[in-house]
C-alpha cells in the first residue's frame, strides 16, 4: 500500500505541483474558524470569521457577549444560533483548561494527546481536530473533508461505508507519515478539479487504470 499511496501521490503532484506546508493560524483561530466553516462556503466562513474578529478584540470579548449579538454578527456563516453558542461553549472549555483563551500549549503535546484534548471540546469532531493539527500544528494527520473522502473511497483505499469520521483513522494508518500532507492537498485539488461529485472525469485522470471507481465504471468504448 505505500507504494500504491506514492504512485498516487506522484501521479497527482505532476498535475498539480508539490504542496508545501505553511503555517496558517494558531490552532485557537484555526479551531473557531473550523467552526465556522461547517456546512457553508469558504467565502462565508471566511467571512463571518473576519466579521467576528472585527467586532470582538479579544476571545475573551467573544466568550462573553450575548450570544445573540454574537449569532448576528456570523450570519453570513449559516447556522448561527447553533455555531455561535457553540463557540462560546469551546472558548470557555479551552478557558478551563489551562486558564487562558489560547491552545498554542497544544503544541507541547504528542499528537495522541493533543487530539485527544481537542476531541474532548463541546462539538469538535474528527476533522476539525484534525485541521488545527495539521494547518496550525503541522502534525502529520489527514483532515478527511468531502473531496479527500471521495477520492479515497473511489481509488479503493478505504470503504465508503466508513463515512468521513473513521476514514481518518484508517487514512492515517494507510499514507506513509512523510506524504500525509501532499496526500491530503493532492486529494483535495483532484476532487475540486477532475473526480468531482457528479460526473468524474476518468477520461482524463492520470490515476484511471489504478482506480477501483474507474475499472466498476468501465464502459465498451473506455476499454
Ligand atoms: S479514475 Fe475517475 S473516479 Fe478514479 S480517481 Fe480518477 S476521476 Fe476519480
Amino acid at each position: 500500500m505505500p507504494a500504491l499511496i506514492e504512485e498516487i501521490v506522484a501521479r497527482l503532484e505532476a498535475l498539480y505541483g508539490v504542496a508545501e506546508w505553511q503555517p496558517r493560524q494558531n490552532p485557537l483561530e484555526e479551531l473557531i474558524h473550523c467552526i465556522l466553516s461547517q456546512h457553508t462556503s469558504d467565502a462565508n466562513s471566511f467571512r463571518a470569521y473576519r466579521l467576528l474578529r472585527e467586532r470582538y478584540p479579544t476571545w475573551q470579548a467573544v466568550a462573553e457577549a450575548p450570544v445573540h449579538e454574537l449569532a448576528e454578527t456570523i450570519r453570513t456563516g449559516g447556522l448561527a444560533n447553533q455555531k455561535a453558542p457553540r463557540i462560546q461553549a469551546v472558548l470557555k472549555a479551552v478557558y478551563a483548561a489551562r486558564g487562558q483563551y489560547s491552545l498554542d500549549w497544544l503544541r507541547e503535546l504528542p499528537t495522541p494527546e493533543a487530539r485527544k484534548f481537542l476531541r474532548s471540546l463541546p462539538g469538535i469532531g474528527p476533522k476539525c481536530a484534525a485541521i488545527v493539527l495539521c494547518f496550525a500544528m503541522g502534525r502529520p494527520v489527514i483532515p478527511v473533508d468531502t473531496h479527500v473522502f471521495r477520492v479515497s473511497w473511489r481509488l479503493g483505499l478505504i470503504p465508503k461505508s466508513i463515512g468521513e469520521a473513521k476514514a481518518h483513522d484508517v487514512l492515517e494508518a494507510l499514507v506513509p507519515e512523510a506524504l500525509v500532507y501532499r496526500f491530503h492537498v493532492a486529494l483535495i485539488r483532484h476532487g475540486r478539479a477532475i473526480c468531482k461529485a457528479q460526473n468524474p472525469r476518468c477520461q482524463q485522470c492520470p490515476l484511471q487504470e489504478l482506480c477501483a471507481y474507474a475499472q466498476q465504471h468501465r464502459t465498451p468504448s473506455s476499454a
